[in-house]
């Protein structure tokens, strides 16, 4: 594909002037300190892309200034780095050329169709106001990413998963409709509030997960349910990760399907816990399941949970820990929740595995193996009842010899691939995931892929350098 051209130093300020024509001149932003938050994500230091030196920060407040935006970024060539929350795990935000990044973030507007139970936001809409708004409103909005501060626009892109996958799905299921603007400039109005649509190839589908490299999102529909009756959150503590890990199936099984399965090691979450001045609650047990149930009423919840219990002491589970107020179960979830930034200062990369959920435990043994062989260690959690599962490979590797950190990678990915699996689940390929994407990708998908690329990005000024592998 041709790389676009970069921001030439000398037509730089013409080009923020024709910015600040389009979107006033207080949300075209050149000075570098007051862009740094945008240049980075929340990918782990040691792999995160550098960024570009020459960028621009511009915030449009509608589909139209960003369509203006993209056609004059187009006509010159210009890359458009498409930006949310900044909460990516995989660099797919970094604005690794000179060129605009583009922030969605003024487009904030949430209105919600009781008649139809959807809702309508715009791409700059968090996860915190959207699910806020939702429940105001007597809704449910179940998926739920680890960090609210990520976008609608953001969501969509990654099609991200979280821990409310396994009853209910990832984001791409609640999709209903999509606008977007093309990287000419020009506007798609996809799908609607519609449960079912057949009308020709699914393009809709194609830029949800396609990480700002096909369009720029600026609004979604969502949908929505009604509210839960009640919930509950029960950790159940195991003597070993195999025990924990196997019974995850058997709860499948039985026809309870819970809303989130979790799995965590003992080590992070009481780094967690004490990270966020807390206690874990369960003293006993190496590994744990936090599993949520939701149902109608609380008899409908005991009932479950009585279920999940006594499947889980038939495969050596101990003795559950149960939440049942809003705040118990609060307590648990934010200490799950906030795992990845106790780990962070030492962690070198983080993993987004997804075997079957049956296969998950073989999973963990041949990374252990591998963990051994290099002599380091790699602590494991992950959405269980999915088989999605974060690998944390650990600074000490890369004290080690840099290589080692590429070829520990390597190898838990084509144990992934042996077992039928993927490298990545819900966080994307952004630009940290792409040199080994050909373990996964063969040569004839990688050109579709290209040439789907081509279709709507002619010269491939959007986001160039993520998700697709030149
Ligand atoms: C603590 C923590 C926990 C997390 N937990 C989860 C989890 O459980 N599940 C999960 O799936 N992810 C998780 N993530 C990752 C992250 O939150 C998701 O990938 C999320 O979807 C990113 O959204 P964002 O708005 O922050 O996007 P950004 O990081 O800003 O961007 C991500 C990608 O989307 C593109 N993009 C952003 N906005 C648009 C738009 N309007 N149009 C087109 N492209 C756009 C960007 O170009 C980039 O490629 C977690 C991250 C953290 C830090």
């Amino acid at each position: 594909m041709q790389a676009a051209g970069p921001v030439l130093k000398e037509d730089y300020q013409i080009r923020v002037k024709e910015l600040q024509e389009i979107v006033g001149e207080g949300w075209v932003i050149t000075e570098k300190e007051r862009m740094l938050d945008y240049l980075a994500d929340e990918t782990a230091t040691e792999v995160r892309p550098q960024p570009a030196v020459e960028t621009v920060l511009v915030k449009p407040a509608s589909s139209e200034e960003v369509s203006r935006i993209l056609k004059l970024a187009n006509h010159e060539g210009i890359p458009v780095f498409p930006r949310g929350g900044g909460t990516g795990l995989c660099g797919g935000a970094i604005p690794t050329e000179n060129g605009i990044i583009l922030s969605l973030e003024r487009m904030n507007k949430i209105e919600v169709d009781q008649d139809n139970l959807m809702a309508i936001a715009e791409a700059g809409v968090t996860l915190k106001d959207l699910a806020q708004k939702v429940e105001q409103e007597g809704l449910f909005f179940p998926p739920r990413p680890g960090d609210e501060s990520s976008q609608v626009g953001g969501l969509v892109a990654c099609n991200a998963g979280g821990s409310r996958a396994v009853k209910y799905g990832v984001i791409r299921s609640y999709v209903k409709g999509i606008d977007a603007v093309m990287a000419t400039g020009e506007l798609l109005r996809l799908g609607g509030k519609l449960l079912k649509n057949n009308t020709g190839y699914d393009l809709m589908h194609l830029i949800i997960g396609s990480e700002g490299t096909l369009a720029v999102i600026t609004r979604v529909i969502l949908r929505l349910f009604p509210q839960l009756g009640a919930s509950a959150t029960m950790i159940i503590p195991y003597d070993n990760r195999h025990d924990a890990i196997n019974t995850v199936p058997k709860i499948l099984q039985s026809g309870v399907i819970p809303l989130a399965i979790e799995y965590m090691d003992r080590g992070p979450i009481e780094l967690s816990a004490e990270h966020l001045n807390m206690e874990w609650p369960c003293k006993t047990g190496a590994a744990f399941l936090i599993i949520i149930v939701e149902g109608k009423g609380e008899e409908e919840v005991y009932a479950d949970c009585e279920k999940i219990s006594e499947i889980c002491e038939r495969y050596n589970g101990l003795e559950p820990v149960v939440g049942k107020t809003r705040k118990e179960q609060e307590r648990v979830l934010k200490i799950r929740g906030n795992m990845y930034l106790a780990l962070k200062h030492k962690i070198a990369d983080t993993l987004d595995a997804a075997v079957s959920p049956a296969n998950m435990g073989t999973f963990m043994d041949a990374i252990d193996k591998i963990a051994a062989r290099f002599g380091t260690s790699i602590p494991m959690y992950g959405h269980a009842g999915d088989g999605n599962l974060h690998p944390h490979l650990m600074k000490d590797l890369v004290e080690k010899g840099a290589e080692n950190l590429k070829e520990v990678k390597r190898e838990v990915y084509r144990e992934a691939l042996r077992l039928g699996g993927v490298m990545t689940a819900e966080h994307g390929l952004g630009r940290i995931r792409l040199p080994d994407l050909d373990i996964f990708l063969g040569q004839k998908e990688m050109e579709l892929i290209g040439g789907i690329k081509k279709v709507f990005d002619p010269k491939g000024i959007l986001n160039p350098g993520c998700a697709i592998r030149e």
